[in-house]
């Protein structure tokens, strides 16, 4: 399975970090060994000081396809729930400013974590309200509505250039409110008021 994510689909957040704001959707990838498996506390790594978290939704790719319209993307998902884009902010701004792809910052080991999913044909996904609790105090909030690129845009223009397989997952970008993540800080991500991700920091 791949981990295909969208960058700057929150023009709050895009602004925040002094970007433009995309006319397309930005996509990255993180491979398999990025997955933090439940439970296990993230450990923070020494290649970088400034680890910054960035939740987002993220949907489960349940059927094959290639070049799918966005009017029938809603058939290659069942099922979402929230995640942490982990992001090494040093490394990647020093990447940026030399022009360099981002993988080592974006795609490291534990560095897309992933909560309990939930089905899609339970909710309206277009008024989607997710938050992010740092050690109990809510640092990011959301709402789908406020993407630039909805799930179904993106799936239609990835789609285009890479074949979705079932498990493949979708991290759809982060609203504003990012910030950094510390040793012994713990995190909990909530879907409304289900909470679906508890992640701990080592
Ligand atoms: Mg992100």
């Amino acid at each position: 399975m791949k981990i295909i994510c969208i960058g700057r689909n929150y023009s709050e957040h895009a602004e925040e970090l002094k970007n433009e704001v995309p006319s397309s959707p930005v996509i990255f990838m993180k491979p398999d060994t990025a997955l933090l498996r439940k439970g296990e506390p993230f450990f923070y790594p020494e290649f970088s000081e400034n680890i910054q978290f960035e939740a987002e939704l993220v949907f489960k790719i349940n059927k094959i396809g290639k070049h799918i319209k966005s009017k029938f993307a809603g058939k290659y998902f069942t099922e979402f729930t929230l995640g942490i884009d982990f992001t090494a902010r040093d490394v990647q701004e020093e990447l940026k400013t030399k022009g360099l792809p981002w993988e080592i910052s974006k795609a490291f080991d534990q560095s897309a974590a992933i909560g309990n999913f939930l089905q899609t044909k339970d909710y309206d996904l277009n008024k989607i309200e997710f938050s992010l609790k740092k050690n109990g105090e809510i640092v990011q909030q959301g709402n789908a509505f406020k993407m630039l690129f909805s799930i179904e845009k993106i799936i239609e223009y990835t789609s285009k250039f890479f074949t979705l397989k079932i498990g493949d997952i979708i991290f759809t970008g982060t609203p504003k409110g990012v910030g950094k993540v510390e040793i012994n800080d713990h995190f909990e991500g909530y879907i409304f008021d289900k909470k679906v991700l508890d992640v701990k920091i080592k």
